[in-house]
């Protein structure tokens, strides 16, 4: 009888955190599997023509001997970069990290996960192509994708009537139409600016008062640089605490990590959409959407507060964020899912070494952030993450 061996560990997920733990991981020696389209979430749930948010030296991937940063790819390519001041492409950056998973994880299956289910003191993995792999520890690095959050009264409205804005990557199908973009943070000023320059009629709707855009990047005098120091994540010292101290920050109290993971670095548009949306966009403040209805297959958006009306649209995107939700990833067996604590909010509680009360399934990127951290929804948190799993798996 043909008995499939059983391998060290699998990585599921191909993004930044994936494929940096597997770099690390592989340089160990250890027996890994690998799965995931590489970069998917950048290639397919972000808006084509977007930049990134991270300045160039926070949006890069991490080999065992950072010999493969962004900047060097950059380089490699003739592509014009800096460490802070010029936003990263997002065409850029997911073709970097193509290029980083060729170099470092040969070994990466372009398959999905169906299901992972225990298997005695390990686990079983089903395929998309129904192939079953046995391994030891699950390291899951699915991303956000499938946490996306949408809110009533959207939740209940028809999908051709509204969606979530990680359905899109390719704008150019709005030419024409009329949309709204309901959200205050950056991915709402990212699809309203975008929207509008693929030829959509644009509104964007936010409950704020006004939409905080981040400040250009400007020369920085000592005194705020010592008051502000710059990390990875941005500038201030409680974002240096975040980024140097992630393990002492998963000491903290469970509510504490929340209450902080949940309002560090709050909803603030970029500088440089910013004159895209104020030129170009319908920019409704201080609005509160009290109903939705469909009339002859458009939406109408009844507003409250400052700009008590309404209006109508061909479709809403709703830029409404993520909320971790195991049971959304959809590859957890409800056995193995309903044994996995989980704190207050909802997210697994880890060890300081990233594993689950599940032995051996380990939980990285954004579903990590409560734990370990604001800087876990970031690119840059992969770098902490691989350093620490390479180290325990070594
Ligand atoms: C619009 C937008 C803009 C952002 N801009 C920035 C930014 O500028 N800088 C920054 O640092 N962060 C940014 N982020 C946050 C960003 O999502 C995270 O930094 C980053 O994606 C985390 O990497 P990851 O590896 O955890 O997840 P992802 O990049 O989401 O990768 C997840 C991977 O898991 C794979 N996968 C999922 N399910 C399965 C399965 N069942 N089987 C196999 N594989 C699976 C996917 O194919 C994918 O390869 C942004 C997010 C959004 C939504």
């Amino acid at each position: 009888m043909n008995i499939p061996a059983v391998e060290d560990i699998a990585v599921v997920g191909a993004g930044p955190y994936g494929l940096s733990i597997a770099a690390h991981l592989a340089e160990k020696g250890r027996r890994l599997r690998v799965f995931g389209t590489p970069m998917e979430t950048w290639r397919k749930n972000m808006p084509a023509g977007m930049h990134l948010k991270s300045e160039g030296f926070a949006s890069t991937l991490y080999d065992p001997r950072s010999q493969f940063r962004l900047s060097r790819y950059c380089k490699e390519n003739g592509i014009a970069y800096a460490d802070r001041g010029l936003p990263v492409a997002l065409e850029n950056f997911s073709e970097y990290g193509q290029e980083f998973a060729r170099r470092y994880v040969p070994m990466l299956e372009e398959r999905a996960v169906k299901a992972i289910r225990r298997n005695g003191s390990g686990f079983k993995l089903t395929l998309e192509d129904d192939q079953i792999v046995t391994v030891q520890q699950v390291i899951c690095a699915a991303g956000i994708a499938r946490y996306a959050h949408l809110p009533p009264p959207f939740n209940e409205l028809p999908g051709s009537i509204v969606s979530h804005c990680s359905a899109y990557h390719d704008l150019s199908g709005f030419a024409g139409k009329t949309v709204a973009v309901v959200g205050g943070g950056a991915s709402a000023a990212d699809y309203a600016a975008l929207l509008s320059e693929a030829g959509a009629t644009t509104h964007l709707l936010t409950r704020r008062d006004r939409l905080a855009f981040h400040n250009p990047p400007h020369r920085r005098g000592l005194r705020e640089r010592l008051r502000y120091p710059f990390t990875t994540i941005g500038p201030g010292w409680d974002s240096v605490f975040y980024t140097q101290l992630p393990t002492v920050f998963h000491a903290m109290p469970s509510q504490r990590r929340i209450a902080i993971t949940g309002r560090h670095l709050g909803p603030a548009p970029c500088w440089f959409v910013r004159d895209t949306v104020e030129k170009n966009v319908s920019v409704h403040t201080s609005t509160k959407i009290t109903g939705v209805s469909v009339q002859d297959g458009k939406a109408v958006l009844t507003l409250d507060g400052a700009n008590a009306n309404s209006v109508t649209v061909d479709h809403i995107i709703a830029a409404t964020g993520y909320k971790i939700d195991l049971a959304r990833l959809g590859i957890l067996d409800d056995t193995l899912r309903l044994d996995i604590r989980t704190d207050a909010a909802g997210s697994p509680i880890l060890s300081p070494r990233f594993e689950s009360s599940v032995r051996g399934l380990y939980f990285v990127g954004a579903t990590a952030a409560n734990s370990f951290g604001p800087v876990l929804r970031f690119a840059c948190g992969a770098e902490f993450a691989a350093r620490r799993l390479a180290r325990h798996f070594q």
